[in-house]
């Protein structure tokens, strides 16, 4: 962005590309209401309507008195609007061409058309917003579920942003006290002692380990958890796939490929989005078709955070089921792998029939891999799989959703970077060491507490965060 085009006015279509019972075209910056007033007739056209009240009218061509759309307008005045600037949204019908004739009269009035996540990045220059809460919008947008929902909702309102100003607040006062002492050693400002600080210092150490302690929750919320299942042809994937995506009764999204192809859904475990891939079998074979299926297989396989392997329980292990498991291994996804995203559920289904699989020889490879023995026809063992998957997911550290504010991957390593700062505070003040080093260490950590909230965010991490909204946000 450049930052120095802050001042001008905006335009974007702010609704979704495609057809609604209405649009919304919306206008930012110190001309906002001078380049849409001419364009809207309306009943006292001399004078701009009441602030933050929808005024009903017309949108005309200014060239060619063309009647473009029949609409209500919001004119908003500066400060209380999203952008703290003056604000308009024109209300139309919601057809694309409609909204794109709307837009090119107010960007022919001399609008410039905004960039992506361009009103919300004014919002946090402007201050009534910080970046954090800046990106819970998007996370808001884009929420899968009910607990990702309330989540962004709850960064919004700045319950994060709160806890990391009291951690700073708690930093900045032990700073201000250390460089007290060094800067006006003369005008007795007494220096603190290691028994003084310590305590202080211990408590912002707490505060963020307190956030940390709920982020890879956070993170699995926001983000959800790839799960690609895997096992030959007939074991039971697709039913169970299906009977995943019926325990929950929120299912998300669908996205279906062709039968040779993956298959991904989203199902809703306790509010994790699950993103669930039925793949058609990791089994060499000659098929050009069934190759390219097996390929996209061993894509789903190494990007997926859990597996789970499937087997028919009521059948010995065939060479079919062998192979998959040497694929597996050879992919990375065996015992000795200590790569703890990725692991492994063996899944022994139609635990209905009489069952007939060695598993001696499956917890041989995988021993810390949970077993789970599934009916997809009676219900049983779907939600002890669950269970396991969830478990997996968080190494059994599953906390209470309200201990959970940090969710994105972002917030969660600047947070331990800052711990470290911290930590490495503390070593210094237990070893007595200068509390000018103590004072450099607690900088640093104030410092990236400040990525968070924005404070000290770069303008390529602005931009980089802002680029990833839609246009008109
Ligand atoms: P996939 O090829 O691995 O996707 O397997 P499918 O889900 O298509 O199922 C293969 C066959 O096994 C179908 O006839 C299913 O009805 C049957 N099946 C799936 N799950 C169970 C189960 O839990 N118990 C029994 N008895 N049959 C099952
Ligand atoms: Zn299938």
């Amino acid at each position: 962005y450049n930052l120095a085009m802050q001042n001008d006015t905006i335009a974007a279509i702010a609704t979704p590309q495609g057809v609604g019972g209405i649009g919304v075209i919306r206008v930012s910056g110190s001309d906002a209401f001078a380049l849409v007033s001419p364009l809207f007739r309306r009943r006292a056209n001399d004078q701009i309507p009441p602030s933050h009240q929808l005024t009903y009218g017309h949108i005309i061509d200014p060239q060619s008195q063309e009647l473009l759309d029949e609409v209500l307008v919001a004119f908003m005045r500066a400060p209380h609007t999203y952008t703290r600037e003056d604000v308009v949204e024109i209300q139309g019908h919601g057809g694309p061409l409609v909204l794109k004739r709307l837009l090119r009269a107010v960007l022919a009035q001399g609008a410039r058309m905004a960039n992506p996540g361009e009103f919300t990045l004014r919002a946090f220059l402007n201050g009534r917003l910080d970046l954090a809460q800046a990106e819970s919008v998007m996370d808001l947008i884009e929420s899968q579920t009910e607990v990702g929902r309330r989540l962004a909702v709850q960064q919004l309102q700045g319950q994060l942003s709160s806890q990391l100003q009291e951690a700073r607040h708690t930093i900045l006062g032990v700073v201000a006290r250390i460089e007290a002492s060094i800067d006006f050693p003369e005008d007795d400002v007494p220096t603190p002692t290691v028994a003084e600080l310590v305590p202080i210092v211990s408590l912002a150490q707490r505060q963020i380990a307190q956030l940390l302690a709920g982020s890879e929750q956070g993170r699995l919320y926001r983000q959800g958890l790839r799960t690609a299942i895997i096992g030959r042809p007939n074991v039971g994937k697709s039913s169970l796939l299906n009977a995943l995506l019926r325990t929950e009764r929120a299912i998300v999204t669908s996205v279906a490929g062709t039968t040779r192809d993956t298959v991904e859904e989203v199902a809703n475990l306790r509010g994790i989005p699950l993103h669930l891939i039925d793949t058609a079998g990791i089994t060499p074979t000659d098929d050009p078709v069934e190759q390219i299926g097996i390929q996209r297989s061993r894509a789903a396989a190494e990007s997926a955070d859990v597996i789970l392997l499937v087997f028919d329980g009521a059948t010995p292990l065939t060479v079919q089921d062998r192979q998959i498991m040497d694929e597996l291994q050879a992919l990375g996804f065996g015992a000795r792998e200590k790569s703890s995203s990725r692991s492994v559920v063996l899944v022994l289904n139609k635990a209905d029939c009489q069952q007939r699989v060695e598993t001696g020889e499956l917890q041989e490879i995988w021993p810390d891999a949970p077993l789970v023995a599934t009916s997809t026809l009676s219900g049983q063992g779907l939600a002890d799989l669950e269970e396991a998957i969830v478990e997996l997911a968080l190494s059994g550290k599953l906390q209470s959703n309200e201990n959970v504010l940090v969710t994105s991957a972002r917030h969660q390593d600047a947070l331990r970077r800052a711990a470290e700062h911290i930590d490495a505070a503390i070593a210094s003040l237990q070893k007595n060491l200068p509390l000018d080093f103590v004072s450099i260490d607690l900088r640093a950590g104030y410092d990236v507490l400040g990525e968070v909230t924005g404070e000290t965010a770069s303008d390529d991490l602005l931009d980089k965060i802002f680029h990833e909204f839609c246009i008109g946000k």
